[in-house]
């Protein structure tokens, strides 16, 4: 399955052209602290459970 649909980063909100995976994007583009802090402030929303 092709996914044509542009792909948005959850952390800097770039619209990653659809030849270009996300996961390629994060690696490249993000340091690892910066992933580390994504998944911490989800992990985070998902446990206190006030998305807003
Ligand atoms: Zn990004």
């Amino acid at each position: 399955m092709a996914t044509k649909t542009p792909v948005e980063c959850p952390l800097c909100r770039r619209v990653l052209r659809p030849a270009r995976s996300l996961e390629a994007h994060l690696v490249d583009d993000h340091s690892k602290r910066e992933l580390a802090k994504f998944v911490v402030c989800e992990n985070e929303a998902l446990t206190h459970g006030d998305v807003s």
